[in-house]
């Protein structure tokens, strides 16, 4: 069996990441990996599916026990990290794994792992991104403005990656982004 590929899906705050990410996930042959985090669950997010939400102590044990392929706090809040055993193993199986996390985490696969394709996402304009930002809602106004701050810094890395792909349309760009993996169907 030969090994597939690992994607690392990176860009901006509220760029639609994870809505690209989950369609991908939902329509091509493609594991997207579940991150573990320390931030407490939002209403409807299902342990195991949209995260594993875990505690500071478990996930300082994940830490010190290199269980993590990369982490990193995430608007200086919480902790987030990708678990390495089941990316490898789906990786071995010959099932192409995709990566959605924030660009500090990226950039620690690009040093372990850098034959990894490393795709950005980025928005049709900084208004746009904006008007999305703005727009969720889900956030109060002091999380915003750190939110912003962190996507200027974030839209700066476009030239670290090998690809980018536009969020204009989620389906399209889901599509591109499928194309790249190389999991067209
Ligand atoms: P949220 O709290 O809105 O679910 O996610 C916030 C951010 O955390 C997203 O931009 C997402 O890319 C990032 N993120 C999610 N999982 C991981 C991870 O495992 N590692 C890193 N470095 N970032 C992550």
């Amino acid at each position: 069996m030969r090994p597939a590929r690992l994607t690392v899906l990176a860009g901006p705050t509220a760029v639609g990441k994870g809505v690209v990410s989950t369609d991908v996930r939902d329509r091509y042959p493609v594991w997207l990996s579940v991150s573990a985090t320390t931030r407490p669950p939002r209403p409807g997010e299902v342990e195991g599916v949209h995260y594993l939400f875990v505690g500071p102590q478990r996930f300082d044990q994940m830490v010190d026990d290199d269980e993590l392929l990369e982490w990193a706090v995430v608007h200086g809040q919480h902790r987030y990290g990708t678990p390495r055993a089941p990316v490898e193993a789906h990786l071995r199986a010959g099932v192409p794994v995709l990566l959605e996390i924030d660009l500090a985490g990226a950039r620690q696969v690009r040093a372990r792992v850098p034959q990894a394709r490393f795709v950005f996402l980025a928005p049709p304009s900084w208004d746009e991104l904006v008007r999305r930002l703005v727009g969720r809602g889900t956030e109060d106004a002091a999380e915003r403005q750190r939110r912003l701050a962190t996507a200027r810094v974030e839209l700066a890395a476009e030239p670290e990656f090998d690809h980018v792909v536009i969020n204009d349309d989620v389906h399209r760009a889901a599509d591109e982004l499928a194309a790249l993996i190389g999991a067209l169907v």
